[in-house]
């Protein structure tokens, strides 16, 4: 391969892995970022929308102006076609955009799994919007009905803080039934069980019933179809079964089948083309690492360092993840740090959460600007002082901040 003096690089998707990449790259080179949403969505805290102590505005960024501050070109567009023989890219508006290199960076969409009624009659627990909107029918519901039947799909990560989060508002509201269905014998079954047992315990005098060990078969408007055939009433039927791999990889030429992650050597590199990196949740790296932000921000970091190297013809270095402790949010009533199997639980953890939220914000909008100071503080404002005033005022949440113990694995 040539190298330019001025290499042209192409990125797309601009969320946790494509925004630090373009962020960690010179304005000497020529790169453009495209996304199809105008703002930044800070994922792992979308669950608090559902209970409406975060506003969607505390959740996102303008990815046009940060990409101004980085030097570099910006386009909201989706990008259509990709050919990395050819070295270009084509957008759904119809421009035409060629690269020397270019990073992938699309992450995963929701999966329905094909269940019958579930992309109709269920909401997605995928984006900003869709929390938002999953909150405004709660509320809604709760105002104009007494008897209130909520179903979530999916007891892992985004099921547990959903459910959380409609405990921390609802759960003294009368005529509430809460039902989460998973089809593994236990909840979060990616961490340690005690994680399922403190979530059982706490849940024990909640209106909250657990579905494990089932399947969902259908979803119709007000009913949710079990695989043991017992049918569960359902006014709002939240999913958060799961993500697959986007339709664009195999389209690009990135994956040999539909329904893959894209295969990466060591160095984020594509398995099948040099001039192409894939980073953040829609690369397959050999090495078995779960699909989190955090990584997600190290493999943009590392793509950018290595696109950088290979444009000046030398060799791109190993990426070299490094595991951070999982925080676990289970609305006001506990949050969870997970430490390899060791779990710690504790309402107190709720301010380490809200810690990582505010410090990765302010890393990505840094606040030396007035526009990123305003959102700054809004976001601490609506962060630690929604957080702290109701445990302040109330006795019992004041006291239970001490509660911070070590459970049985
Ligand atoms: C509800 C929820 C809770 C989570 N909680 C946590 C947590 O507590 N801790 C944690 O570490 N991680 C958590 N995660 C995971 C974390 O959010 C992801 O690992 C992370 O978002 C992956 O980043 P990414 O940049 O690879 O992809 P994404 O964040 O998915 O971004 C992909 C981007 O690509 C864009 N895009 C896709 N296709 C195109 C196209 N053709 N053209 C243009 N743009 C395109 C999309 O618009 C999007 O902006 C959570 C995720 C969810 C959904």
């Amino acid at each position: 391969m040539t190298h330019r003096a001025r290499p042209r690089i192409l990125i797309v998707g601009l969320n946790f892995a494509g925004l630090t990449a373009a962020q960690k790259l010179s304005p000497c080179l020529g790169v453009t970022a495209v996304d199809r949403c105008a703002t930044f969505e800070y994922l792992p805290n979308i669950h608090e929308l559902v209970s409406g102590i975060k506003s969607p505005a505390n959740l996102r960024l303008s990815r046009r102006r940060l990409l101004r501050r980085a030097g570099h070109r910006f386009l909201q567009d989706t990008v259509a076609e990709l050919d990395p023989a050819a070295g270009t890219a084509r957008t759904a508006s119809g421009e035409r955009i060629g690269f020397d290199y270019c990073l992938v960076t699309v992450g995963g969409v929701n999966d329905f799994f094909g269940v019958e009624g579930a992309c109709r009659f269920s909401l997605p627990f995928k984006s900003v919007d869709d929390c938002a909107a999953i909150g405004a029918r709660l509320r809604s519901l709760a105002a104009r009905q007494r008897e209130l039947s909520v179903v979530i799909v999916g007891g892992g990560l985004e099921g547990v803080e959903c459910l959380g989060e409609i405990l921390r508002r609802y759960r003294k509201r009368r005529g509430l039934r809460l039902h989460v269905v998973d089809k593994s014998d236990r909840l979060l079954a990616a961490e340690p069980a005690a994680l399922d047992r403190e979530i059982r315990r706490i849940c024990e005098p909640l209106p909250v019933r657990f579905h494990t060990r089932r399947s969902v078969v259908s979803v119709a408007e007000r009913e949710v179809r079990l695989d043991s055939g017992e049918v569960v009433g359902s006014d709002l039927t939240i999913w958060t079964g799961g993500a697959r791999a986007p339709e664009t990889l195999p389209a690009w030429g990135l994956t040999e089948r539909s329904g893959e992650w894209a295969p990466v050597r060591d160095t984020l590199q594509s398995a099948l083309y040099d001039n192409v990196f894939v980073a953040g949740d829609a690369a397959e790296l050999g090495k078995p690492i779960t699909k989190q932000g955090y990584f997600a921000i190290q493999m943009g970091e590392w793509a950018a360092d290595n696109i950088r190297l290979t444009a000046r013809g030398l060799r791109p270095r190993p990426f070299r993840p490094s595991r951070r402790p999982t925080l676990i949010a289970f609305g006001d009533l506990t949050t969870f740090l997970v430490v390899g199997r060791k779990v710690i639980a504790g309402t107190a953890l709720a301010a380490a959460k809200e810690g990582v939220f505010q410090a990765t914000m302010a890393g990505l909008d840094p606040p030396f600007r007035p526009v990123s100071f305003v959102a700054l503080q809004e976001r601490w404002w609506s962060g630690f002082g929604g957080m702290a005033l109701p445990t302040v005022i109330s006795p019992a949440a004041f006291l239970r901040l001490g509660e911070v113990r070590l459970l049985d694995g």
